[in-house]
């Protein structure tokens, strides 16, 4: 781990194993952190946010552009590591490593603008606000993406002057160790602190630090609501939460149906096993298209191959961990049991080259009620539920009848459909006729439980700052 500017094991040698879920084989172990390495690793960042914070926003720039630089030189090992670790396509891993050399970058450019502002006062007074860094960050990041939100989400809060203590999934903390072990070199001892471990253990004492007053979190709705308890026991802090989605995808009839069925496909990010926060796992398609919509729909997805990491052919990757696969095959039975229709995949691979991986085949469900476990849970793998709909209020009461609130998509040609269906669903990020994209400097996040504040623009760079007025009597 990197803790205070030193790579150290945990303080009692305890490690974690971290299986390759394409193969089934150990890949390394690493350091299991008790409560005491994290107390370490924040009063090391507590020291060194006092000095971090003075130093001048130009210097802050340029050691996030170094850090970058370097990430960027070690872009095909990241890829490799992150590829074994997590079992996800490597060509998708390497496009990660693009996307968190960009966000490093990006931020590294963003610290001149945490300014404040002056308000017109009597005459003889001065008053002006300026943004201040809360001192440590604790950030705690899932399995998903784990080099891209490692690298990324330490980004905004260094540029703004914190000191910060990031703990990846306990499923893929490799490309971290090493993001740690490259950063050594790069970042004042402190700045940035490297902890792995559970989330019971490591996370909890991170979470529970009194003086860590500035929480992030990547996660899932159950964890996010429980770190924001746990939190409360201790003080007052400032919790941001990017949660889960169970998000629509929107078709009308007027929309190509070859565009909408590759789209659904993409949206659904099946190229890395559905495992994607943003992934648009409801179809609500119109009546009027439904059927032609799901046939083509389900000989797309069933022609999908999954495969090992590298296979360049491969289109979907394995499943990260037993306990996750476990949940996909647990609730494709239940949208059996629930009535719903199973028209494609959804089984485990057990034999040949991937027997001894963890791969379940690309799964279509089709008329999902919208009220079953199956439209409202969010599953976190490649399952795919369709449901039809026959008008615009229907499609919105489906669309919007769960309690996530992360994304949703929306295709028509109708310009009024478009504008109305971006005004009323209930999402943090909507696209029409588009999905998937984020665009860098927009606003990422959900609302309901989908989450607490946006993050990939200039806000989650001032969400790591603290406001202070000042108000000056120069008086006569
Ligand atoms: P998770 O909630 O199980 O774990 C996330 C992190 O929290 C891990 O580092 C884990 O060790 C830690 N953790 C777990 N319990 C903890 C506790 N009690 N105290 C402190 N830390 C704890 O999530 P996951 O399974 O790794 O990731 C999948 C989830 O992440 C999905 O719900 C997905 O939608 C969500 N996600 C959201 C976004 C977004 O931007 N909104 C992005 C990616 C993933």
């Amino acid at each position: 781990m990197l803790i205070d500017g030193k790579l150290r094991p945990a303080s009692d040698g305890a490690v974690i194993d971290t299986p390759n879920p394409a193969t089934g084989r150990s890949l390394a172990t690493f350091p299991d952190a008790s409560a005491t390495d994290v107390d370490d690793a924040v009063v090391a960042a507590a020291a060194a946010a006092e000095s971090w914070r003075r130093v001048a926003p130009g210097e802050r720039s340029a050691v996030l552009t170094a850090l970058a630089d370097v990430v960027a030189a070690h872009a095909d090992e990241f890829a490799r590591i992150d590829a074994d670790d997590n079992g996800s396509l490597l060509r998708e891993m390497r496009r990660d490593v693009d996307m968190a050399v960009f966000y490093l970058r990006y931020y590294a450019g963003l610290t001149l603008q945490m300014h404040g502002d002056t308000v017109p006062s009597e005459p003889g007074t001065l008053t002006y606000s300026v943004r201040r860094p809360y001192g440590v960050v604790g950030r705690l990041i899932p399995f998903n993406h784990p080099l891209m939100f490692a690298a990324s989400k330490i980004a905004a809060p260094i540029a703004a002057g914190n000191a910060v203590v990031i703990k990846p999934s306990e499923y893929t903390s490799l490309s971290a160790l090493r993001l740690g072990e490259l950063a050594a070199d790069i970042v004042p001892p402190g700045v940035l602190n490297v902890v792995t471990g559970t989330g019971a253990q490591a996370g909890d004492a991170l979470v529970a630090h009194p003086l860590v007053r500035r929480l992030a979190f990547t996660g899932s709705a159950a964890t996010g609501r429980a770190i924001q308890r746990r939190a409360a026991e201790v003080g007052v802090k400032t919790v941001t939460l990017e949660l889960g989605g169970k998000n629509p995808l929107v078709v009308f009839p007027d929309a190509d149906l070859d565009t909408v069925v590759a789209a659904a496909v993409r949206g659904m990010n099946f190229t890395w096993q559905g495992q994607s926060c943003g992934s648009l796992s409801r179809v609500v398609v119109h009546r009027d298209v439904h059927d032609a919509f799901v046939e083509r729909l389900v000989a797309k997805v069933g022609a999908l191959r999954p495969g090992l990491p590298d296979d360049p052919d491969a289109d979907t990757g394995a499943i990260v961990n037993r306990g996750q696969l476990d949940k996909v095959l647990s609730y494709v039975r239940l949208g059996q049991d629930e009535g719903s229709r199973l028209c494609t995949g959804g089984d485990r691979v057990t034999d040949g080259a991937l027997g001894d991986g963890l791969f379940v085949r690309p799964a279509v469900f089709d008329g999902v009620d919208p009220g079953s476990r199956l439209a409202q849970e969010e599953i976190f793998g490649p399952v795919l539920a369709v449901m039809p709909f026959g008008d615009a209020e229907e499609a919105l009461r489906i669309a919007n009848g769960v309690s996530l609130g992360l994304t949703a998509s929306v295709f028509t040609r109708d310009l009024a459909t478009a504008h109305r269906f971006a005004d009323e669903l209930e999402a943090g990020y909507v696209w029409v006729n588009e999905v998937g994209r984020h665009v860098p400097g927009t606003p990422f996040g959900g609302v309901k439980d989908s989450g607490i504040g946006r993050e990939e623009d200039v806000d989650e760079l001032l969400s790591y700052t603290q406001l202070k007025n000042v108000h000056i009597n120069y008086g006569r």
